[in-house]
């Protein structure tokens, strides 16, 4: 029932804008993680490999395995890491663990003497975030005894940097350095990985220092910068539309919706809209959010319902039943989603994640 667009060439755009930000030494995983951030992953993930990317980043290897079904033989990592029965299956289908336990490590080592290859992981180093990651504590020891392993290809060394959003906060750099000293410690223990990455999309802006020699955009990619910049930088991929239902006049008096938490002043002209919170309209936004009819911005009276939620017409008198609502995106302010998250206390990766999955949604792709 909603319809989901999703501009290509402004995901183009928006690679390329990073692309040049990083300069030619820096190689590019597009995270496309969780259905690319609700935009959709096969699609988007063959989109960001004609441009060039060397590697993908997804969370587990429940989206891995779908992107070797379609046909995608790119390397592939896996940012949330692996469970150790999910090792055989990790090296089945090419995908690149990223490893922060030994237990894993091991597994992946026999797994590798047993097919006779060497396994590509990427380490990755809990610098402060207290997420994923081997504890610096553990770093020297855990560190030395991958380096003999001998079915294990360290491809990659990562961390994850958590207030880069921000570019005043000392957080970052204190990051940073501790990521540089496992650097230095890895390098001792003669390991040699091809990659060394720390950043997203808020380090990517406000961080030079964290770049290395490889970046994992997210939210960027999708036109929603997590950092405030000059100008029309990065371009909206997503819009999400739905259609009008009913279009009636109600008098005075009247309640709109569940609990007629809205009660009309006067007559109104009002539209149900086709959609709820069971597609990702976020109920927080009863009463406060708006959408687009007809090219003007009209607010949500009452509470969003599971399937439906009722608009305000005063200011787009000509809509009829079946004309087009745009509730996300299409350029303008109020639709953003970075103003979604504003009216319902998240940020704006929630927001794509939510409607862009929703079970009832229909995607389409234009500018392929
Ligand atoms: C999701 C994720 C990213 C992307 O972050 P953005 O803020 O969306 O750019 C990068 N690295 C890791 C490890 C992630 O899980």
């Amino acid at each position: 029932m909603l319809e989901t667009r999703i501009n290509l060439a402004a995901f183009r755009h928006n690679i390329q804008t990073i692309k040049n930000i990083v300069g030619k030494t820096v190689s590019l995983l597009p995270v496309i993680k969780a259905e690319a951030y609700g935009h959709g992953m096969p699609r988007l993930a063959r989109e960001a490999l004609k441009l060039g990317a060397p590697m993908l980043g997804v969370g587990t290897i429940e989206e891995g395995v779908p992107l070797r079904q379609n046909k995608i033989a790119a390397p592939v990592l896996l940012l949330d890491g692996i469970f150790p029965e999910q090792a055989e299956d990790a090296v089945k289908y090419h995908l690149t663990p990223v490893v922060f336990s030994l237990e894993t490590a091991k597994i992946l080592d026999k797994i590798g003497k047993k097919k006779g290859r060497k396994i590509s992981v990427h380490l990755k180093f809990d610098t402060g975030m207290s997420r994923l990651g081997f504890t610096l504590a553990e770093t020297k020891r855990v560190l030395a005894l991958i380096a003999k392993m001998k079915n294990i290809h360290v491809e990659g060394l990562m961390t994850h940097l958590a207030s880069s959003a921000d570019h005043q906060s000392p957080q970052t750099e204190h990051q940073l350095r501790r990521f540089d000293a496992v650097i230095a410690e890895a390098k001792r223990a003669g390991l040699k990985p091809t990659y060394i990455h720390s950043a997203n999309s808020g380090a990517i802006l406000n961080f030079k220092k964290s770049h290395y020699n490889m970046v994992r955009p997210g939210i960027t990619l999708y036109g929603a910068p997590p950092v405030e910049i000059e100008g029309n930088k990065f371009r909206e991929v997503m819009t999400v539309t739905s259609r009008l239902v009913i279009v009636k006049e109600i008098p005075q008096g009247e309640g709109v919706g569940y609990g007629a938490t809205y009660i009309t002043p006067r007559a109104k002209k009002i539209g149900v809209v086709m959609g709820g919170y069971a597609d990702g309209v976020n109920r927080l936004l009863s009463n406060k959010g708006s959408v687009v009819v007809k090219g003007k911005v009209v607010p949500i009276l009452g509470v969003v319902c599971m399937d439906n939620f009722m608009v305000d017409l005063s200011k787009a008198p000509t809509a009829k039943p079946g004309d087009d609502v745009i509730l996300l995106g299409g350029g303008h302010d109020e639709t953003s989603a970075e103003k979604w998250a504003e009216l319902t206390g998240t940020i704006s990766y929630e927001i794509f994640c939510r409607i862009g999955m929703g079970p009832r949604i229909k995607r389409t792709y234009v500018n392929g």
